[in-house]
């Protein structure tokens, strides 16, 4: 190999758990087995597009190995490097609320779990590397402009602090893929793409649904037995109690994922249980979007635009639902359902105390007070009282004065709005003002409230506000930009945003072009709001 430094790899995963005897890509049903072994399928001309070089250096990657081509090879699929076992595992799913049996992983191929010098442990998976048993219908790849949108955004989740799976990698294939983008019969051939997923492990809700559905239950229990040994070894030992105490901790940690898109205004448009994953990471970066104008019923998935079920404003209830299934899957080995409920009540409150606190740092206050509950709920009223961005918003909010008042003297509506103003899409009608207005300066009591009782300097309130309302996110026009530029061979705006979004909280001046509403021509261009499920 003409690597400087090869990462070692320790494969627990797939040793603890029964693999299918057939070692072919032939899409079938698989039973009594927790994944097949696969070949990738050859990419012909791997050009990488980009990198990560954090997720690169925890892997142990030399920068000088990353900008060889024998990396492309490898994170297209050509190579293995040594101690590299490819595999795809099987899960099923319920799809927009209904069950759908066997379904993943169809383009996902694990290469193995890296150990790393840490002693971490860092699965490696490509996503549209060719065909697998589990593909059903489909060809196993993926696009250039889906594959741009999972690289950029699930690094930029995990700049902002959010949970999420990472990105290694981003390579063109050199090869041609075939897909319907609207679902019309109008068929284009599209730039094939691979990128690295990395993640401690993609163990999602479904796989656990799968065998549970089957009447596998010993495979199911040695699932979650490898799933609490690797992923969850300060639980203890697998037994009864420990089973529960993992629920409950998948429980939690997918409370703090949803608040955490709650507060940056994340959709992630597909949350079918299949795309949850038992380690609360944000998984699946499909037809994700960004909320631009406030609004709780948004969704970006066309797919979804009757039913709506994956709409922002909906997504803490959905994990719930989602989770009792998960519950549901682990009951025959609990054998009761009271303590599995229980668990639920966990999620409901952890959840509210996660949103409590992402609000009480939105607005900048000390604490949580009684009745911030309503302060909150109105300025959610408040902020569907016209089209007004919701990124734009909070960042702005952080220069409202709360001295803005000349003693005795009511500042008026016009002059209290000044700092938001840019975050309205249209000017604001008189009723609109009015109404922002209002709430403006009840919170501009609270915060003069915040300060009698706390002392909070105004300036200590900015920094709070500046470090949870991030200040640049992936737009969905920022990602189509960069996606049409990559389609004429220019790599250079994907590598701009991820500069950009390795530091979305900080000013950033230089970029402040990237600070701005959605333009007018990006409301109805394909792929800058709406999308799709898979490509
Ligand atoms: P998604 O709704 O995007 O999460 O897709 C659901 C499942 O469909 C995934 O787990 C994949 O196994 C499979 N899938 C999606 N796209 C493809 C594809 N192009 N080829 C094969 N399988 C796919
Ligand atoms: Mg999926
Ligand atoms: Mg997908």
């Amino acid at each position: 190999s003409s690597f400087r430094h090869l990462p070692q790899f320790d494969n627990r995963w797939l040793r603890a758990l029964p693999a299918d005897p057939v070692a072919d890509n032939v899409p079938r049903p698989v039973t009594g087995a927790s994944y097949s072994w696969v070949a990738p399928r050859r990419a012909s001309k791997p050009t990488l597009v980009a990198y990560a070089r954090e997720v690169a250096d925890t892997l142990g990657f030399l920068p000088e190995d990353c900008d060889s081509q024998a990396f492309a090879e490898v994170f297209a699929g050509n190579a293995l490097l040594p101690g590299m076992e490819p595999h795809s595992t099987v899960y099923g799913g319920h799809q927009f609320g209904h069950w759908a049996g066997q379904l993943g992983d169809g383009r996902a191929i694990n290469l193995g779990e890296v150990l790393n010098e840490a002693g971490e442990h860092w699965t490696l998976q490509l996503k549209g590397a060719g065909r697998t048993p589990y593909s059903r219908g489909a060809d196993g790849l993926a696009v250039l402009r889906s594959s741009v949108r999972e690289f950029l955004c699930s690094e930029a989740m995990h700049h902002l602090g959010v949970p999420t799976t990472r990105a290694l990698s981003l390579v063109l294939t050199g090869d041609k893929v075939e897909r319907d983008m609207f679902y019309d019969g109008n068929v284009q051939w599209e730039p094939g793409a691979v990128v690295c997923r990395v993640a401690p492990s993609f163990t999602r809700f479904g796989h656990f649904q799968l065998h549970a559905a089957r009447g596998e239950h010993e495979l199911l229990q040695q699932l979650l037995d490898v799933t609490i040994q690797t992923d969850f070894p300060h639980l203890g030992a697998p037994g009864r109690d420990t089973y529960l105490r993992w629920l409950e901790e998948v429980a939690v940690r997918t409370a703090e994922m949803v608040a955490h898109w709650m507060r940056v205004g994340f959709v992630h448009g597909v949350m079918n249980t299949d795309n949850l994953s038992v380690l609360g990471l944000t998984i699946d970066y499909g037809p994700y979007g960004w909320l631009e104008g406030y609004d709780p019923d948004w969704t970006p998935n066309t797919t979804d635009a009757q039913g709506r079920r994956y709409r922002f404003g909906a997504q803490p209830q959905v994990a719930l639902w989602n989770l009792a299934q998960l519950a549901n899957a682990i009951h025959p080995l609990i054998g009761e359902v009271e303590p599995l409920q229980a668990v639920l009540d966990v999620y409901r409150e952890e959840y509210q105390r996660c949103w409590q606190r992402d609000m009480t740092a939105k607005l900048g206050l000390s604490r949580w007070e009684d009745g911030d509950s309503v302060l909150v709920s109105e300025l959610q009223q408040v902020l569907q009282s016209a089209e007004i961005d919701m990124t734009i918003f909070f960042r702005r909010l952080a220069d409202f004065h709360p001295d803005g008042e000349t003693p005795g003297e009511e500042a008026d509506s016009a002059q209290l709005l000044e700092p938001v103003l840019e975050a309205y899409y249209q000017p604001p009608t008189f009723e609109a003002e009015h109404t922002m207005a209002e709430w403006l300066r009840r919170y501009r009591d609270r915060l003069i409230q915040d300060r009698v009782l706390h002392g909070t300097e105004d300036a200590q309130r900015r920094a709070l506000m500046n470090r949870t309302n991030p200040k640049y996110v992936l737009r969905n026009y920022m990602a189509q930009q960069a996606i049409d530029r990559a389609e004429a061979g220019d790599f250079s705006e994907i590598h701009r945003l991820q500069e950009l979004l390795r530091r979305p909280y900080d000013e950033q001046p230089e970029n402040a072009a990237y600070f701005a509403r959605r333009p007018e021509w990006a409301r109805r261009k394909a792929g800058c709001s709406m999308l799709s499920c898979s490509s």
